[in-house]
């Protein structure tokens, strides 16, 4: 059997793990040594697979073709190809067995080995995603590390040009906030009504919830500091107020919670139905535990007789959570995937607004020309008036389609960073949930759960918010391709 050795390193980001072209070539050829295989020609490149057309590469499957070779040596799958058309001429390939092995520095592949099939099918994903998991990991704490903040701006803030800079307008209701607050002498809904009053509102209009409100306050970003992942790093941005003022909030917000606790609260009142008879669960305390049991409404529920405690119904609940749990970092990786999709889809797209850009330059040139060939009587004022026409119809068109264009790139990202806020909830809801304190832990449930019906003193049904019921629907979440 007949080998080819293929090397390819881009000067791209993506590729800086990767050896060079030359130790490539040098491990590909010691490692056919070893194994005894016969090298009868050599292919490097230097170009990115995540387009298709590459020069090599094509030269490559046509010397392929016409037989002259029929195994690959490559240092990694995703040498090979990162893009679906490439994908889909190496699959072809190997399903007509005009490639009968591929040999890497980790393992071979034979045709029928599902792995490389369904490796190709993702587009070389496993190594891909190795990689991409661990840029991400490192680009996220390389910059905050440097002190930028890697996600959205919070309230208060605008992402500007790849930084953070203060929203003037929202910044002056933050530091009132904060102001306010720290005297000790307004609730945190009073507050969110005054700000409202006074207005801090929404992008859309709208008043800030109050635990939006809350959220606000405990946040030491405002003081120039960022918490992320349960870690402290310093930030670049402008603080809007003191470090003593954020401390003076933190104080005083303790405080409140320490007096609300006593109250009688029942986090999960409101949330819960009898699966018997279908009334809602109420709850009453007794002897400093709180019960919970449904309240008959119906009048021959005999549910009715049983209680159940705080602390069951808190474990039911977080259970129900489970459904929803899977890794973050999982979420990460799905996201950039996808926006590296989207990112690909956009070289296209960029090209298709280049070209619509450029006509609309030569359309106002052409206006120009006419105008001059009017004003120096070249033209008629009759076929002057005709030709300007047609010209500013077609500029009309063509700025139209332009911005279609441009609204639907911006959709699109807004989507996806929507998709991947719901799935990052879904992640840390068990966890936000058991470490929440009772009033939020209402909030959280609320959020996420449609229904949860309750019956011998076990959870009868759940059903979930529908963005999350997808999520909980889906039994194996570490497949990557449905999770997508
Ligand atoms: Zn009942």
């Amino acid at each position: 059997m007949r080998y080819i050795i293929y090397a390819r390193k881009s000067s791209e980001g993506e590729d800086r793990q990767v050896q060079s072209i030359d130790d490539q070539i040098n491990f590909l050829k010691k490692l056919a040594k070893e194994q005894n295989l016969e090298i009868v020609e050599i292919f490097s490149e230097s170009k990115s697979a995540k387009k298709p057309g590459r020069p090599v590469f094509e030269e490559m499957l046509s010397f392929i073709q016409s037989k002259k070779a029929t195994g690959i040596l490559c240092w990694k799958l995703d040498r090979l190809s990162r893009n679906p058309k490439d994908n889909g001429d190496i699959q072809w390939f190997l399903q007509e067995r005009i490639i009968e092995k591929i040999v890497t520095s980790d393992r071979n592949y034979l045709p029928e080995d599902n792995a490389l099939v369904s490796a190709v099918e993702m587009g070389m994903a496993n190594q891909y995603i190795r990689d991409l998991s661990k840029n991400v990991k490192r680009g996220i704490k390389s910059k905050l590390e440097k002190g930028v903040w890697p996600n959205y701006a919070p309230i208060g803030y605008l992402n500007r040009n790849k930084k953070i800079v203060v929203d003037k307008e929202k910044a002056k209701y933050i530091e009132k906030g904060f102001r306010l607050y720290s005297k000790g002498n307004i609730s945190i809904e009073e507050l969110t009504d005054l700000l409202f009053k006074e207005g801090f509102r929404s992008k859309a209009g709208n008043k800030y919830h109050k635990s939006k409100v809350d959220e606000i306050l405990k946040k030491p970003f405002y003081y120039g500091v960022m918490l992320f992942n349960n870690e402290y790093y310093s930030g670049n941005h402008e603080p809007i107020i003191s470090k003593e003022l954020f401390d003076k909030v933190q104080v005083v917000l303790q405080g409140k919670n320490r007096s609300k606790r006593q109250k009688h609260f029942f986090a999960f009142r409101g949330l819960l139905k009898c699966e018997k008879c279908g009334c809602s669960l109420t709850a009453t305390t007794k002897k400093g535990y709180n019960y919970y049991y449904c309240t008959n409404g119906k009048g021959n529920c005999e549910e009715h007789k049983r209680y159940l405690r705080e602390e069951e119904i808190e474990k039911i609940l977080a259970d129900c959570l489970d459904k929803l749990e899977f890794n973050s970092e999982f979420v990460e990786i799905i996201y950039q995937s996808a926006k590296e999709k989207k990112d690909l889809d956009k070289t296209y797209t960029q090209d298709v607004l280049n070209t619509l850009k450029n006509r609309l330059n030569l359309v106002a040139t052409k206006q120009e020309r006419l105008l001059e060939g009017y004003c120096s009587k070249i033209i008629s004022k009759d076929v002057y008036a005709q030709k300007i026409k047609d010209f500013q119809k077609e500029e009309a068109d063509l700025k139209t389609q332009i911005k279609k264009i441009e609204n639907k790139n911006l959709d699109e990202t807004i989507t996806l960073e929507r998709k991947k806020k719901i799935f990052l909830k879904a992640c840390y809801a068990k966890k936000e949930f058991l470490q929440a304190k009772k009033e939020k832990q209402t909030k959280t449930l609320q959020n996420l759960l449609w229904n949860v019906s309750i019956q011998n003193q076990e959870l009868a049904k759940v059903s979930f918010k529908p963005e999350f019921q997808v999520i909980a629907n889906e039994p194996n979440k570490h497949d990557f391709c449905k999770l997508r």
